[in-house]
């Protein structure tokens, strides 16, 4: 089926010319890769293309030119496209506002979530991608597209980033027969990573040891998880934006199955990030909580209070993961 979908999508984009490409609120690596890869090669291709994003996109990815192209919803809103690709979303709570105006258009869904809920007129999902930006190199190559080294270059970094530098369990072969395709096409694996990973603010570096102050460990060491609330980062002088890979750093402790880190937003929502290390699916626990995700790295927004929320997303995760114990 998903063969069958691939083929319809590409279909449908040769008879459509003006086109909308929107990511996922919250954008990470493989969604500003996976809409700027794609728009760049719909464009080589001769369509009208618009990209969105109704969030606003961390300012470590301004290095990337290209990400100055990404429209907000207010200026993507008017465009009137003959077809609306979403890329990397599982869900229409992903994609922030435009999820109200999705009944008006045809609707592509290309996305690599286990937890997709089918929410475009056609959907091309598939799991077994460890990035979204894989499945953009693909349709790319089936619509004729013509790799440079900056188009390479942009879509390594989805590639890169959703695979933890290619060190998850998603890193297998195709990522790096993918990877290794872009490289020789220009990409530069070193510059992705070190935009990313070696470029924090002293600020940023600094809030690390709060939430480490914070941090408790749950289940025999199994369990590990923080929080940092609005006061938390206003105190050290920084935003959300900057606690970018917290989760990562509490599953790095030795024993750890599932790291969690929850994260108060300006606007008042939580952010709860999952991992695991490996076995536990912490997507099942997103599900329960209204997200979603991968079975090692997962999440979901909640509304009210950052204290009680934190406990509450605790008492869940242990009671599937004392369920679920080898
Ligand atoms: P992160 O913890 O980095 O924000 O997200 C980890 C994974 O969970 C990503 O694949 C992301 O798409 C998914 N995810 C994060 N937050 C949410 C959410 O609020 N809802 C849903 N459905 N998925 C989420
Ligand atoms: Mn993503
Ligand atoms: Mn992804």
């Amino acid at each position: 089926a998903a063969a069958n979908e691939f083929l319809n999508i590409v279909g449908l984009i040769n008879e459509s010319n003006k086109i909308l490409v929107v990511g996922h609120i919250m954008p990470d690596g493989d969604d500003i890769s996976s809409v700027l890869s794609l728009s760049m090669g719909l464009q080589k291709i001769g369509k009208e293309v618009v990209s969105a994003i109704d969030w606003k996109i961390p300012s470590y990815f301004n290095e990337i030119q290209e990400v100055s192209s990404i429209k907000t919803f207010e200026e993507a809103k008017d465009f009137n496209p003959d077809l609306i690709i979403i890329v990397d979303a599982s869900s229409p709570d992903r994609v922030g506002r435009f999820s109200e105006i999705l009944s008006k258009f045809k609707v592509v869904v290309i996305d690599h979530h286990g937890t997709n809920v089918f929410f475009g007129n056609y959907n091309w999902v598939d799991s077994s991608f460890g990035a979204a930006a894989q499945m953009i190199l693909r349709l790319n190559k089936e619509l004729g597209v013509k790799y440079d080294e900056r188009l390479a270059h942009i879509n390594l970094m989805g590639i890169e980033t959703d695979t933890g530098f290619f060190k998850y369990s998603n890193a297998d072969e195709r990522v790096f027969r993918d990877a290794a395709e872009l490289i020789s096409l220009g990409a530069r694996p070193d510059l992705i990573a070190r935009m990313i990973l070696e470029n924090k603010k002293l600020e940023q570096f600094l809030l690390l040891s709060r939430m480490i102050e914070k941090l408790k460990l749950d289940c025999e060491g199994t369990l590990a998880y923080s929080y940092l609330s609005q006061e938390d980062y206003k105190e050290f002088n920084c935003s959300e934006e900057d606690s970018g890979g917290f989760v990562s750093e509490i599953r790095s402790i030795k024993g750890v199955e599932v790291a969690i880190f929850l994260s108060e937003f300006e606007k008042g929502e939580i952010h709860v990030s999952f991992r695991s290390k490996e076995w536990f699916d912490v997507s099942k626990v997103a599900v329960i909580l209204g997200g979603g995700g991968h079975p090692r790295a997962a999440g979901a927004t909640i509304k009210g209070n950052i204290e009680e929320i934190v406990e509450e997303v605790v008492r869940v995760t242990k009671s599937v993961l004392e369920g679920e114990r080898k």
